[in-house]
């Protein structure tokens, strides 16, 4: 499921591929992923424009067309891509941008659940919907000042959207990893040291991921992703990981580096 570094991976890539080319044509191949707007009128709002930049929020990513912003929501599957060859279309292409100069850009998600909507304000649309900072974007203040606001299970506060936006499961599991902290800890249970070792790891992790292009096999051996699943070891001390379930996801942990 697409978190954070995989939706800054996909807003590079928009960059590098779709800016400053005139869209010529928008086809909609499954209307159920808009939201809030019908395929005549994205149609008619993105034609002829051009992709001028682009934003992100959480795992939120908004590319910028004069005066408005496509959202993207890439649900668990969703992602983009950029080709020639019309017979080249990905088999799940949702929505499929083709530009004047022949090149097409598809957002394509296997399984849905993904969101496609053209809204007029981002800050705004944020807002609405209750998103909590990004957090790549927060300095320590903001990132602990969030967190804190939701009792509970600190690593349910870190996957939820509405407290801090941008992190799921699996990068949660290795922020509480290089933190030191067990995924049952409780927020309000936490010393000033403990947040900042926390916020320390969250910084470096996200940023790991995106040098490493959100790709899992390019991580460094000593992360705890390469490790995740049946008989995996902590690749600090060797011992074997173990799971536990926290809000119907399964969590990784070392039981020694992790204690609780
Ligand atoms: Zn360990």
């Amino acid at each position: 499921m697409p978190e954070l570094p995989d939706v800054e991976i996909f807003k590079a890539y928009l960059n590098r591929t779709s800016l400053h080319q005139t869209i010529g044509s928008v086809t909609v191949s499954d209307v159920r992923i808009l939201e809030g707007i019908s395929a005549k009128k994205l149609r008619s709002r993105l034609a002829r424009k051009q992709i001028l930049g682009s934003d992100r929020h959480g795992k939120l990513l908004f590319a910028r067309v004069d005066g408005a912003h496509l959202v993207m929501h890439f649900g668990m599957t969703g992602e983009l891509q950029y080709f020639k060859d019309e017979g080249k279309t990905p088999q799940y292409a949702r929505v499929l941008i083709g530009f004047t100069n022949g090149f097409h850009l598809a957002y394509d998600s296997r399984r849905k659940l993904g969101r496609i909507r053209l809204v007029d304000e981002m800050d705004r649309y944020v807002a609405k919907e209750g998103l909590g900072p990004d957090a790549l974007a927060s300095d320590f203040d903001t990132f602990k000042g969030a967190l804190e606001s939701r009792q509970g299970y600190l690593k349910l506060a870190l996957m939820d959207q509405h407290v801090i936006a941008g992190i799921g499961n699996i990068y949660s599991d290795e922020i509480l990893f290089w933190a030191g902290i067990h995924p049952k800890h409780k927020t309000n249970d936490l010393d000033q040291k403990a947040w900042k070792r926390l916020f320390r790891a969250a910084q470096q992790v996200l940023h790991m991921a995106i040098r490493k292009r959100a790709d899992p096999d390019r991580l460094p051996k000593s992360y705890l992703i390469p490790h995740r699943g049946r008989g995996g070891e902590c690749p600090k001390c060797g011992a074997e990981l173990r799971t536990v379930k926290i809000g119907g996801r399964r969590a990784y942990y070392c039981p020694n580096d992790q204690a609780r």
